[in-house]
């Protein structure tokens, strides 16, 4: 039956509703960012308040784009972690009560297996074994999936996770927040080559990503070139192009370790143009299969957490009725489906 999803771990309110037979039937999101455009970040008291405002009035609209009454779910997921624990505990402490005074269960999602399963709600979806690059505003890895819900850590950031590095690199060169989307848009139109930063920790084996020092490489360059003309869009450029072939050579690195022959990437910096065109090239050429989630399934969303929470519903992996979230959560701690 079908399964509403709810996620609010940071600054998006997304609701969703998933059906195993029927796929995806609705979604709503609600995104916060004007607000927190302010203060130049979240601002994570504002950012459960505002989950509070808008969660209730965005289960309703979706339940009505899905023409479904509260009465034919079958179950309530929501994100348990990892974020901020006030927000999180909005969507938790909702979830649960929907899901007692419906007597159906209620599936305590991990939002990183959320961005992981994304690419599900694609047509022709990727099926295990796979490699996941899981690239967002809070992580990089790179892991193992043998099977949905058994996850092996093959690689992390050492430092800044991938989106953090686009966010701060445009702060850095003074683009309104939140920079990351915006930079990428300026280095569609800056020329590639001008700058050339390199590509961190890819000249020694491993499976690590380290993105703080690029960084610093960008603001040498801003300051030294910043008041010539292009210039901003040129060094946009050359720092995309140095994590997006950071990442690409990682990605090869964890393909030939694991034999694994078909690559998922998830996570904000997902939606990257440059990087989703680099993969799937990259992929036709050396024989893997690379799978992305839509552009807007990429960033935070309610669609994630529905497929998720239904397929371990399916799987009768349930949350007892305690309200309960993990700010900090282990992904490979899960229990795999079976
Ligand atoms: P996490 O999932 O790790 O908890 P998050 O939920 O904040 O973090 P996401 O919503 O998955 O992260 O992604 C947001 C991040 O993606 C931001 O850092 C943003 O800059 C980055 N991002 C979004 N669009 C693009 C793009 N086109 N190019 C590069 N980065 C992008
Ligand atoms: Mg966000
Ligand atoms: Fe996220």
């Amino acid at each position: 039956g079908p399964v509403l999803g709810i996620e609010t771990s940071c600054d998006e309110t997304g609701v969703a509703v998933y059906d195993c037979q029927r796929g995806l039937l609705a979604h709503e999101l609600y995104s916060q960012i004007r607000m927190h455009a302010d203060y130049g970040g979240v601002v994570p008291e504002l950012a459960s308040r505002d989950h509070v405002r808008k969660l209730l009035p965005l289960i309703r609209q979706t339940l009505r784009s899905a023409n479904l009454r509260m009465d034919e779910l079958a179950g309530i997921a929501y994100t348990a972690g990892p974020g901020l624990v006030g927000a999180l505990l909005v969507g938790a402490a909702c979830a649960r009560s929907l899901a007692f005074a419906l007597d159906i269960p209620a599936i305590g999602v991990h939002h990183m297996e959320g961005h992981l399963l994304a690419p599900l709600l694609e047509s022709d979806p990727p099926a295990p074994p796979f490699v996941a690059l899981l690239v967002s505003g809070g992580h990089s890895m790179l892991i193992e999936v043998a099977a949905i819900g058994k996850y092996h850590l093959l690689g992390d950031t050492l430092d800044d996770a991938a989106g953090e590095a686009f966010d701060k690199t445009a702060k850095m060169m003074g683009l309104p927040y939140p920079g990351g989307p915006l930079l990428a848009k300026l280095a569609e139109h800056g020329q590639a080559g001008r700058f050339k930063f390199s590509r961190p920790m890819t000249d020694r084996p491993g499976l690590d990503f380290s993105f703080s020092g690029l960084k610093t490489q960008v603001l040498l360059a801003w300051q030294a070139h910043g008041s010539t003309p292009n210039a901003q869009a040129d060094i946009a450029r050359g720092f995309q192009e140095a994590v997006v072939d950071t990442l690409l050579i990682k990605c090869r690195r964890a393909l030939a370790q694991t034999g694994a022959k078909s690559l998922v990437i998830a996570g904000g910096v997902g939606a990257n143009r440059q990087l989703r065109e680099q993969l799937y090239a990259a992929g036709e050429k050396e024989g893997f299969r690379v799978y992305f989630p839509r552009p807007e399934f990429c960033t935070d969303n309610g669609a994630m957490i529905a497929l998720a929470g239904a397929l371990r519903l399916q799987a009768g992996q349930t949350q007892g009725p305690e309200i309960s979230v993990r700010p900090r959560w282990d992904l490979q701690t899960l229990s795999a489906l079976e």
